[in-house]
């Protein structure tokens, strides 16, 4: 049996080359987790296309296609499916985006799996060889990660990637931001992998750098303690996610440092007490944003802190406000995006009876169009705060002004920073579907 495991590109990816070609990607992690999910007695040929380094080949063939499809490109992914199913190849569609509207991607597709994958996806595949795939696959949300068999990274080609130490050992998230796809999509309680089998996989894999895709590793204080620990012995430098939370506490920050943590993805959001209010996120002081910085920076550990534009209480002045204070307080590598209400959040819920949801062209939900109207703000005027708050975070002047406090090694900082600057004064040609 032939499979081909398809990755549908998204807008970012109409516009080839640049700062996000190769230098800022890292290899993704759901093809070699898919791939080692596929029951051994199968046989299977696994092709994997990552439509983000190489476009699909509409000739190519396969007895089944399996596609993982996030909002913004669930139109590709439709596209895709549409000229399979011409040439009588069956589709499957899983990912966050079926996760979190079945029923739009259910027509488009000869099966769905909704949820992740562990348990369903295999039984799909024993169905479909013993031709009896059911239309669609539910995952149970209290599944168990233990056990399961590492990732097989050589389903993609390691030369194409910054990286292929990528790694994972929880997933979903306690918290239930408003916006956010995760709580959505799979719930609050957080899964977690034994700590011995995310140390088993680094070391297969004889990582000296990791990075951890996990939403917000420190999801479970006890969890995170004991993965930080064992994470020590190993000796390496480590990147991921959490939340403002973890600077609170420092005996967890300090341990995290020591346990080779050299930068952190933080979602800020906003300086507006009020908006982080309503949208559920009111765990973060933007008061102590500041302190933020400084107590990582203490040890060593780089920022790289996303805000979004268009929450209801930003007014023409956020833009601005934002990006000044981002190069103020010196994180060390700023992000900015514009509030995207994903299909089955609450906060597209809340938009769709406001009446204010301009479109459902799914294309279009990639966190740098407008597709709600703001609530103090016209749709050009956020689109265009967008760019411009890019800009002034990455000019010369202010790069030069982050550069002075930044955490992260002289030349990861030049690199990456040039990156972004390089995104940031190109916006127009990274999103091209308007
Ligand atoms: S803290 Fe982050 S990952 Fe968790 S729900 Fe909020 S936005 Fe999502």
């Amino acid at each position: 049996m032939k499979i081909l495991l398809i990755s549908p590109k998204g807008p970012l990816y109409r516009h080839r080359g640049g700062a996000f070609r190769k230098n800022l990607r890292y290899k993704p992690l759901t093809f070699p987790t898919l791939a080692s999910l596929v029951p051994p007695e199968l046989n299977a040929e696994i092709v994997c296309v990552d439509e983000g380094i190489q476009e699909v080949d509409p000739g190519l063939e396969a007895d089944l296609v399996g596609m993982t499809v996030i909002t913004g490109t669930a139109s590709r992914a439709y596209e895709l499916s549409a000229s399979f199913r011409a040439r009588g190849i069956p589709v499957v569609l899983g990912g966050p985006h079926v996760t979190l509207v079945p029923d739009d991607a259910q027509p488009h597709a000869d099966s769905i799996v909704v949820g992740y994958a562990e348990d369903e996806w295999p039984r799909l595949l024993r169905d479909f060889a013993a031709g009896k795939m059911k239309p669609r696959y539910t995952q149970d949300r209290n599944l168990s990660l233990a056990n399961r068999p590492l990732p097989d990274r050589s389903v993609l080609p390691k030369s194409r990637y910054l990286t292929d130490d990528v790694f994972e050992a929880t997933r979903s998230c306690v918290h239930g931001c408003e916006f956010c796809v995760a709580p959505s999509a799979w719930g609050r309680v957080p899964l977690q992998k034994p700590v011995e089998d995310v140390v088993a996989d680094i070391r297969a894999k004889g990582a000296k750098r990791a990075i951890f895709v996990d939403l917000n590793l420190i999801s479970n204080r006890a969890y995170a303690w004991d993965l930080f620990t064992a994470l020590k012995p190993l000796g390496i430098q480590w990147f991921g996610l959490a939340t403002t939370l973890l600077c609170d506490d420092i005996p967890l920050l300090d341990l995290c440092a020591e346990s080779g943590c050299r930068g952190l993805l933080m979602g800020l959001e906003s300086l507006s007490r009020e908006s982080l209010r309503s949208t559920h996120k009111a765990f973060n002081n933007p008061d102590d944003y500041g302190v933020v910085v400084q107590r990582l920076h203490e040890r060593r550990i780089s920022l790289q802190g996303c805000f979004v534009f268009g929450l209801d209480e930003d007014e023409s002045d956020v833009f601005m406000k934002t990006a000044e204070f981002a190069v103020d307080i010196g994180i060390d590598l700023p992000r900015f995006a514009i509030v995207t209400p994903f299909p089955g959040t609450p906060l597209y819920r809340r938009f769709e009876q406001e009446g204010r949801i301009l479109t459902r062209n799914w294309e279009l939900y990639d966190g740098q169009h407008v597709v709600f109207q703001p609530a103090k703000l016209e749709v050009d005027e956020l689109q265009q705060g967008l760019e411009t708050a890019w800009k002034h975070a990455y000019s010369w002047k202010n790069m030069m002004k982050r550069f002075r406090k930044t955490a992260a090694p002289p030349h990861i900082a030049l690199v990456t920073n040039l990156g972004y600057r390089h995104y940031a004064h190109h916006l127009d040609r990274f999103y091209t579907c308007t």
